[in-house]
């Protein structure tokens, strides 16, 4: 058999990714109501509660801060960081005919964001995020994922075939292109790339399908950057916070690497040949908040998992405590410590009225 290299290794953790997030969806256990995950899982496994409650946090507080971002009620403008109302908006996320009845949302109406914004994924995955917001009709003007050819060819051949999601995605001009490993409609793009490679051609390929340096974007990176060299994710950094005109980046990755938790959790994964070299740049919430701060950005913060499940209101907690036995309390504050979510504002707009458009 041949040898898998590094990349393949990487490549591979997005298998991990979306199994755990059709165990939390509404299919499985009902933490989360996501009904495109299982299209793409083949052999679907059993995660330990432990997982569950990461998954669905880890999903929750990103799409949280995506309708935030699409609502515009995150602020932007501002120079002042809105703390965890992270997880109060969320409206898509917890919605299951057999749990109690999920927190009242902040605003339930859909929303097409009414001025010009647009979302990029990086290495997105199998992330089902622009088909969830979409069907429930939260959408931005254009939504980029971005991820190596072999990863969106598949991706691009289970959406291009498919009823459930070409139906939301609802553009006769829908085609594929690159030899079938993108996908290209009128506010969707599948691009392959490496985001190694960010400033020199996923830039280029980006404003070649419209991407836009002068609309508020959000930039989401779920478990990506970790993966590779901070070098190569501070040029992500530095380049979004230098020329986008007001920009949202999000990043979901592992911390505290060298506590007793953190060194087994790297032993576990070297075992599988997967190595987090970001995670030695950027160990904790202060220096994830400094990875943006150092770099001029307006505004940054970062919370672990223990802050995002207390940022629950008491009626999502007994509802997701309601879903299945959790008797790893002690464990999971360990996990939890272990897994944050970061994010930073920059907003270069001039003027007090382009401000306020944001
Ligand atoms: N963001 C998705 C999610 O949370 O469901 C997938 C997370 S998965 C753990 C990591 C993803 O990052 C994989 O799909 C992998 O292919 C992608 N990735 C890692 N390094 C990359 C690179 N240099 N260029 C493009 N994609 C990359």
């Amino acid at each position: 058999m041949p040898r898998m290299g590094r990349d393949d290794v990487i490549k591979g953790t997005d298998d991990d990714a979306i199994i755990s997030k059709l165990q939390v969806s509404a299919v499985d256990l009902g933490y989360l109501d996501d009904p495109f995950v299982k299209h793409f899982v083949k052999r679907p496994s059993r995660r330990p509660p432990l997982i569950n409650r990461g998954s669905y946090l880890r999903t929750r507080s990103l799409d949280a801060l995506t309708e935030q971002f699409i609502r515009g009620t995150l602020g932007l403008s501002t120079k002042t960081v809105s703390p965890p109302s992270t997880l109060s908006a969320a409206t898509s996320s917890s919605t299951s005919s057999s749990s109690p009845a999920p927190p009242t949302p902040a605003d339930a109406t859909p929303l097409v964001s009414p001025i010009r914004k647009q979302i990029v994924s990086l290495g997105c995955g199998s992330d089902t995020r622009y088909f969830k917001f979409k069907s429930e009709g939260l959408s931005a003007h254009k939504y980029f994922e971005i991820d190596f050819q072999e990863s969106t060819a598949k991706k691009a051949a289970v959406i291009k075939k498919n009823k459930a999601f070409t139906d939301i995605i609802a553009d006769p001009e829908l085609k594929l292109g690159l030899g079938g490993t993108e996908l290209y409609a009128k506010d969707y793009c599948l691009l392959s790339g490496d985001l190694r490679e960010f400033v020199d051609v996923i830039v280029p390929k980006l404003k070649a399908h419209g991407f836009d340096t002068s609309i508020p974007t959000l930039f989401l990176s779920e478990c990506v950057l970790i993966y590779i060299q901070p070098s190569d994710s501070d040029a992500v950094v530095d380049w979004v916070g230098n020329n986008m005109m007001a920009s949202l980046f999000v990043v979901y990755e592992q911390i505290n690497p060298t506590d007793a938790f953190g060194a087994m959790m790297l032993r576990n994964l070297k075992a599988r040949r997967i190595e987090l070299p970001g995670i030695h740049a950027y160990p904790s919430l202060v220096s994830q908040q400094e990875r943006f701060m150092s770099r001029g950005w307006l505004a940054a913060k970062a919370v672990d998992m223990n802050d995002l499940l207390a940022s629950l209101s008491d009626v999502e907690m007994k509802r997701i405590s309601s879903l299945e036995i959790f008797d790893e309390v002690e464990e999971w504050q360990l996990l939890a410590q272990h897994y944050c979510v970061a994010w930073a504002f920059q907003v270069k707009a001039q003027s007090e009225n382009e401000r306020e458009r944001l």
